[in-house]
């Protein structure tokens, strides 16, 4: 095989899981490559840059916090399930004060400032905060605060990918942008496409041998004028395609010509394996058609590179692929923190769940229940809301909260009424919320077995400062329904992935084995987030995977031994 370049790692997708892969092969003393379509970034530079961390991370001792990884684990045992095996869970959260140690030792900023509220983003002032349903969780595990947003203005995920790109052009690592890798090599020969006419992933059961390299379609040898172009119009189009999919689809269009009409063939040889790190499959509408139907009337948190090329490239090489259908569709009730005192209830008026929990869990709950969902709350609750917008929260919250409390709500004197205006069954509704202002009056009785420590109950779990009665009229019933709406829209993150071996991060086949040569990182792989997400662990589970792989690719012996 005649390679145009060669490397010892090979890293499809720079994105958070590729650049730690990279930043690990290259430290091990490996050489390195990066391919992206793009400029790299993905995902990770577009996110909020909020990384899943504890144990007693330096920012939580800075804030006062106790942390123990024992608790962490506790804790995430609940999100996670068992999509890892326990050991697994165990070292992320004993590695996890290193983990973050790493990443500043590769210039990513963190700060120990405790937001006070319960938010699904914390503002400028804030850079540490309950991140996930830590406090819900709290008769199971200690509660700690452990999002860590990177130190940045804004959505500090592009602060967090750039620092890390940086570092990984410090290391030596040759970046080849504008490259998409469209086919596995193997000793065998090349792979094939990884889907069946219905779109549905064809999960390989071929042995095609040994993963020795990657065919690539790149734009490295096309006119100045295309790349750029190439590089503007996807720049351009990144942000619409996040919030008005199918603006974003247009405009991305002359990107995808582009690529076919300039596009050359480049080989790249891996000397001792390939690491998947092309992100999740949330903008392809085939596999989420296909795979994830619960995805429908969300909004894909993805960019135009999460085609599920990862996923596909795996499957060729006959790779096995798993919870597809896990799909994190979020939900904040909060900001403003006032929302968390009402009553989240389904078409019948039956509560949901404890409205302080994480939004991924709420938007799971509200899934579950048909997609329908909305929250009760009295003249008081609306007024605190309305007061708290004016400060405590970023543009793009405040926006939605604005929407949610003009155009999202309906009102009324009496809880039928506001009832009927909503389409909520009137009887349901009122049964529910006596129930809770019984409660928060100090007069209902905890449930049995109710593992909680307050001296009166929530069943739903609620924490006895949040759970205040809803008395005062008039009443309202907000829409957190999930359908299309562009004011509101429900964010939608794929979760499955390729399977691996979570010591290794090989890539499996579907009866166990592992496909020599070939690993997957990140939102290409089942990792700590694919059963539940919680903000931060889809970014430490990149950092984790794509240096675990990283380390064993490193590892593995040569294909060819420079000394045969
Ligand atoms: C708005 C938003 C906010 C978020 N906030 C957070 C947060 O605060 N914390 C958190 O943990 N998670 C957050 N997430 C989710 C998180 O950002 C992603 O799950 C994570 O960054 C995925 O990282 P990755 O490395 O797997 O993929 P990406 O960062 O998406 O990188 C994949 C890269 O692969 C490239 N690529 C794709 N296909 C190919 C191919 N065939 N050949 C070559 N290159 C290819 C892409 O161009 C891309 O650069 C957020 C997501 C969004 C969209």
């Amino acid at each position: 095989m005649h390679w145009d370049i060669e490397a010892d790692v090979v890293v499809v997708g720079f994105g958070a899981a590729g650049a730690c892969a990279a930043l690990e092969a290259a430290a091990a003393g490996r050489s390195v490559v990066v391919l992206d379509r793009f400029a790299g970034g993905g995902a990770t530079a577009l996110s909020g840059g909020v990384v899943y961390a504890g144990g007693g991370t330096p920012q939580q001792r800075a804030a006062g916090v106790t942390d123990t990884a024992a608790a962490m684990f506790g804790y995430l045992r609940t999100e996670v399930g068992d999509v890892v095996p326990p050991e697994t869970l165990r070292q992320f959260c004993d590695d996890s004060v290193s983990m973050l140690g790493w990443l500043e030792s590769h210039g990513v900023p963190f700060e120990g400032s405790l937001c006070p509220d319960k938010t699904s983003y914390p503002t400028n002032r804030h850079y540490l905060y309950y991140s996930g349903s830590e406090v819900s969780a709290r008769a199971l595990a200690h509660p700690a605060p452990r999002g860590h947003r990177t130190r940045g203005r804004g959505t500090s995920g592009g602060l967090l990918f750039a620092r890390l790109a940086a570092a990984t052009r410090r290391a030596g690592v040759q970046v080849v942008p504008q490259t998409r890798a469209v086919r596995l090599i193997t000793d065998g020969g090349a792979t094939d496409h990884g889907t069946t006419d219905h779109g549905t992933i064809d999960h390989g059961t071929t042995d095609h041998g040994r993963v020795t390299g990657v065919e690539c379609r790149s734009l490295r040898a096309a006119p100045w004028w295309a790349r750029t172009a190439h590089r503007v119009l996807h720049q351009a189009a990144r942000k619409p395609y996040l919030y008005v999919p199918k603006a974003g689809r247009l405009m991305h269009r002359p990107v995808g010509w582009l690529e076919r009409r300039y596009g050359r063939p480049l080989l790249v040889g891996a000397d001792r394996g390939v690491v998947l790190a092309a992100g999740g499959f949330g903008a392809s509408r085939e596999l989420l058609r296909a795979h994830a139907p619960s995805a429908r009337g969300g909004l894909p948190l993805a960019t135009p590179g999460d085609d599920g090329s990862g996923l596909l490239l795996g499957t060729a090489a006959g790779g096995a692929a798993a919870l597809l259908d896990r799909v994190s569709v979020w939900r904040f009730l909060s900001p403003p923190p006032a929302l968390l005192h009402g009553v989240l209830v389904d078409a019948d008026g039956k509560r949901v769940c404890d409205e302080s929990r994480y939004g991924a869990a709420i938007g799971d709950e509200i899934v579950r229940r048909g997609g329908r969902a909305w929250l009760f709350a009295d003249r008081a609750t609306i007024t605190a809301a309305r007061r708290q917008l004016r400060g405590g929260a970023l543009w793009f919250q405040r926006l939605q909260a604005w929407y949610l409390l003009t155009f999202g709500r309906v009102t009324a004197d009496t809880v039928a009424e506001v009832a009927a205006k909503a389409g909520v069954d009137p009887d349901g509704l009122a049964a529910t919320v006596a129930a809770y202002n019984a409660v928060a009056s100090g007069a209902g009785s905890a449930m049995p077995g109710s593992a909680r420590a307050d001296p009166v109950a929530d069943p739903a779990g609620k924490p006895a400062d949040l759970t205040v009665a809803q008395d005062q009229p008039p009443y309202s019933l907000i829409d957190f329904s999930i359908r299309p709406r562009l004011m509101y829209p429900a964010p939608v993150l794929t979760l499955g992935g390729l399977v691996v071996d979570h010591g290794t991060g090989q890539v499996l086949r579907a009866d166990g084995t592992a496909i020599p040569g070939l690993y997957a990182a990140g939102r290409s792989a089942v990792g700590l987030c694919s059963r539940s997400y919680v903000s931060g662990l889809s970014i430490a589970d990149c950092v984790f995977s794509g240096r675990r792989a990283a380390r064993h690719a490193s590892a593995a012996a040569q294909v060819t031994p420079a000394d045969s």
